[in-house]
């Protein structure tokens, strides 16, 4: 949407749920180097490379240049090394070996049986902060975005698409938008939405769980110098870390959820990176669902990782409709300029991309009042004004958009006492009534609540108890429908 209004075409985001709510919200925030995919798909770590180079530039405020370590343990197989250093090399991508003391001082938790460590331009990006940037540059362009909508169908006539039905997901009204095209770039569900036009998209699922450290744990990225698996990346996030992640075929996109044995095989393969990792407090468990696109292969770790534009008169002889699949977070730069150059033809408009160059705008802030500094939430740093100015982006207050927008429950305590006092909050402020409040506590609760249950023990049972006794017993908010 961001490309699309920099070469000023009019567009409309139709999001089903907040923004963010899909795979951007729910993966691992890494920044990639390339370092990873290099020696398999060197194309892959190229682009990776190129675009982390671009996005410090033009979306530094959602990034942080923590760096990473690729680092060799004892017993990992010593001709990956060669093959990694070559094909970076080959690649183009930076690295550089550097001495285990200095490993050690710089990452005091990495494994007394590291070997070899090389540093690479790994960096950390908030999803959340990224999407809102993109979402609020184009809005400043005159772009629209309708969240709480879903695409019900594409319409079609004859051999075109002509726009689509879409479902209002609160007030349930049904409507439609005519439209010259229509982008697919659904993730993990443009499978489902191509299909409303009578198109065949062969997407995989791979489910990747991660788990959520109360602290941040390295200062650098660090991922284990092997072939790609399991649970071989911890990244510094913010107040939190995250270790992942797991690489499980699923038949849907739908709901995606951490099992006890991906809990504990990352838990067993986070030991072995960052000794006693186990024993840190863990606040939570999530899964998301990588969109595969790779016709007629299987989710897991050899599908590929690039991404394809699809235009389907070409491929299906449907006019006006073109999906973009595939890819990283780290990529989504290149995927929109590919699709946009695409669409921009179509519409005879000659304006080029300009995305690599034109900064995407911080968040601003909605006037701020000094008397409304006040805490809503001490773990995150949470004040009354953020949530005020949050609130001035969205517009939906569902408990869904304010957790992705804010750090709102965020740290060790999941919630138990920023969520009464942030609904109280936004209910003095009449954002929300009263109904509207209660519906805030619970469904913000309960998707807390669905994280947690993974990960429940020592201190992280006891919190969830607390949270219990003063939501279910003081505020009596239980109901078996919204799981609480
Ligand atoms: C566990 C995991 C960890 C990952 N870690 C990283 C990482 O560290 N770095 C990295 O670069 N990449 C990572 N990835 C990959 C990356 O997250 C994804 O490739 C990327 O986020 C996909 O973005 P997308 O916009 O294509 O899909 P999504 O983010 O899923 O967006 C699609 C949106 O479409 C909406 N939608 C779907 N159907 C409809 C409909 N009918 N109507 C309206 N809206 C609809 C959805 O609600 C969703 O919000 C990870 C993936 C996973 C699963």
């Amino acid at each position: 949407m961001w490309d699309l209004s920099l070469r000023g075409i009019d567009a409309v985001l139709v999001e089903q749920r907040e923004l963010a709510y899909g795979t951007t919200g729910r993966c691992h925030g890494l920044l990639h180097s390339g370092g990873r995919y290099v020696v398999r798909d060197g194309d892959v770590a190229r682009e990776c490379y190129q675009e982390n180079q671009i996005l410090r530039r033009v979306a530094a405020g959602a990034i942080e240049e923590t760096g990473g370590l690729f680092v060799h343990l004892k017993g990992d197989d010593p001709d990956y090394i060669m093959r990694w250093t070559d094909a970076a090399k080959s690649a183009g991508l930076p690295f550089e070996e550097i001495d285990l003391r200095e490993a050690y001082r710089l990452e005091p938790l990495l494994s007394r049986d590291a070997r070899r460590a090389f540093w690479v331009p790994d960096a950390a990006v908030d999803p959340f902060d990224l999407v809102m940037m993109n979402v609020q540059g184009a809005v400043e362009c005159g772009a629209k975005v309708l969240t709480c909508t879903r695409v019900e169908k594409l319409l079609v006539e004859g051999q075109r698409v002509r726009g689509a039905v879409l479902k209002d997901m609160e007030s349930g009204e049904v409507y439609s938008i005519n439209a010259e095209v229509v982008i697919n770039a659904a993730g993990p569900w443009a499978g489902q939405v191509a299909a409303t036009a009578g198109v065949h998209l062969d997407l995989a699922y791979g489910k990747g769980t991660l788990l959520i450290f109360s602290q941040r744990l390295s200062n650098h990225v660090l991922n284990r110098l092997r072939p790609p698996g399991d649970g071989d990346i911890l990244v510094p996030a913010k107040t939190v870390s995250l270790l992942g992640t797991t690489d499980l075929a699923v038949p849907t996109p739908e709901n995606p959820e951490p099992t006890g044995e991906e809990v504990s095989s990352l838990l067993d393969l986070g030991e072995e990176l960052a000794p006693g990792l186990a024993s840190r407090r863990i606040v939570r468990a999530f899964a998301g669902v990588r969109p595969l696109y790779n016709p007629g292969e299987e989710a897991g770790r050899q599908a590929s990782r690039g991404f394809a534009v699809i235009d389907h008169e070409r491929l299906h002889g449907i006019s006006n409709l073109y999906s973009v699949v595939g890819g990283k977070l780290t990529t989504y730069r290149l995927m929109a300029e590919q699709v946009v150059d695409i669409v921009a033809a179509k519409l005879g408009v000659s304006d080029q991309c300009r995305t690599k160059d034109v900064c995407l705008p911080s968040l601003t802030a909605a006037p701020t009042s000094s008397t409304k500094g006040a805490p809503i939430c001490e773990c995150e740093l949470l004040d009354k004004n953020t949530l005020l100015q949050a609130a001035h982006h969205l517009d939906r207050f569902t408990p869904g958009a304010f957790l992705r927008s804010t750090r709102l429950a965020h740290g060790p305590c999941q919630g138990t006492t920023c969520i009464y006092r942030s609904a109280l909050f936004l209910y003095q402020e009449k954002l929300l009534s009263y109904e509207g409040c209660q519906e805030f506590i619970k469904g913000t609760l309960s998707s807390r609540w669905q994280g947690i249950r993974h990960v429940l023990q020592g201190d992280q049972a006891r919190q969830l108890e607390l949270a219990r006794g003063i939501y279910l017993q003081n505020l009596q908010l239980g109901d078996s429908k919204n799981g609480l």
